[in-house]
């Protein structure tokens, strides 16, 4: 088979595989759809001497159908044609935090995780262990099961982590592929949603995924605009989805007294004077991702609401075009793109 692997300095190569075979307790599935996400970048923008993952296959948000089942996989848990989504991390499978839908924080192995050790889905296929599969519901597109996979599955995670979102208002900072699908999630949960972004085709986007107000952020003052939107009070709620550290502190200044702020991009430092932050009594949170039971629920919603998430996509590419794919996604200017071999 063949699969895109990043060398370094923004190079990519599609180079050729041995097809995977499933051992024990794994199945193989033939790639329908494998996302591009944000975090990908860090990787491909590494330098070539230091990227210790560059000869796997990149892609972490896979989807597709089974092709091949190893020697004990129970018949129940998967068989040729099934179609699944992928959590895209395995375990020890037995540590509490395994156990609990956790694998990529399991304490007694190292996480196997496509793109770091383990071969990605940006490839016709991919091996997993048969218990990282996950049903795709007949309604959903493979496009949609790969957002799911990682970016709106994301999105997800964080808004479980700040709790009740519904009549609240929440400020989504950065409208890419988690920043959007946060927007799309909220606003069907009933928050009022403030979108902010600094590219226009984001913030029509945002509009579309029906955020209440979208505001420019190279416009003007975002942390005044969203007092001026909430009486002079501040907003209950804040996502921070870009990683850059003056917004990841705009993300604590928007907030009303005891506010929640959920931070999902990785790559701001934040810190704040405890005094302050105390006598306004907030809540600062993180959010990595998403477990399988919450890929589950996050899939179960989008089905029930009707989320347009395959609009999240702005581009299609085939293995063929990776270069130029990631030469686009490296400009951040878009939506996401996403890989159909
Ligand atoms: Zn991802
Ligand atoms: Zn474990």
């Amino acid at each position: 088979m063949r699969g895109v692997v990043f060398t370094g300095d923004r190079g990519v190569e599609l180079r050729s595989f041995p097809d995977p075979e499933p051992g024990p307790g794994e199945v193989v599935v033939r790639i329908r759809a494998s996302g591009m996400c944000g975090s990908d970048l860090h990787t491909y923008r590494a330098p070539a001497a230091a990227e210790s993952g560059a000869l796997v296959v990149q892609g972490h948000e896979p989807c597709g159908e089974i092709h091949a089942v190893g020697p004990g996989v129970p018949v129940e848990m998967a068989k040729i044609g099934d179609r699944v989504m992928i959590h895209h991390y395995w375990g020890c499978g037995t540590c509490p935090d395994c156990r609990t839908g956790w694998p990529q924080m399991c304490s007694v192995i190292e996480p196997r995780v496509p793109t770091l050790n383990e071969h990605g889905g940006h490839a016709e296929f991919i091996k997993v262990p048969a218990l990282q599969t996950i049903p795709l519901p007949p309604s959903l597109s493979f496009k949609a099961g790969a957002a799911i996979g990682c970016g709106t599955g994301t999105a997800w995670g964080g808004i479980e982590r700040l709790g009740n979102v519904s009549g609240r208002t929440l400020v989504v900072f950065g409208q890419g592929p988690v920043g959007a699908s946060a927007t799309m999630i909220a606003a069907a949960l009933g928050a009022r949603v403030i979108a902010v972004d600094v590219v226009r085709r984001r913030l029509d986007a945002a509009e579309k995924f029906d955020a209440d107000t979208v505001l420019d952020a190279t416009a003007g003052d975002v942390v005044e605009a969203v007092r001026e939107l909430t009486g002079g009070r501040g907003a209950e709620l804040a996502i921070e989805t870009s990683g850059v550290t003056p917004v990841a502190k705009q993300a604590l200044d928007v907030l009303a007294p005891w506010g929640k702020a959920c931070f999902i991009g990785i790559g701001a430092y934040v810190s704040f004077n405890t005094k302050e932050t105390l006598r306004r009594q907030l809540t600062i949170l993180t959010s990595w991702t998403l477990s399988t039971v919450q890929q589950i629920r996050c899939a179960e919603f989008v089905v029930s609401h009707g989320l347009p998430v395959d609009e999240v996509f702005s581009h299609t590419w085939s293995l063929d075009d990776a270069v130029a794919a990631y030469e686009w996604f490296d400009q951040q200017r878009d939506g996401k793109g996403v890989f159909v071999p």
